[in-house]
């Protein structure tokens, strides 16, 4: 079995990591398509 981690933001398991941050972030918390996180889509 394979830890990856829990979200850095809602700390739920997480499901990959932001390219941008390289925080552990979940799919809620993240774009499926660029994986950014939420705190990074949210600023400039
Ligand atoms: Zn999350
Ligand atoms: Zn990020």
């Amino acid at each position: 079995m394979t830890m990856i981690g829990l979200c850095s933001i809602c700390s739920r398991p997480a499901a990959g990591t932001c390219p941008l941050c390289g925080r552990l972030v979940c799919t809620s918390c993240s774009d499926p398509v660029t994986r950014v996180c939420n705190a990074c889509a949210g600023k400039r």
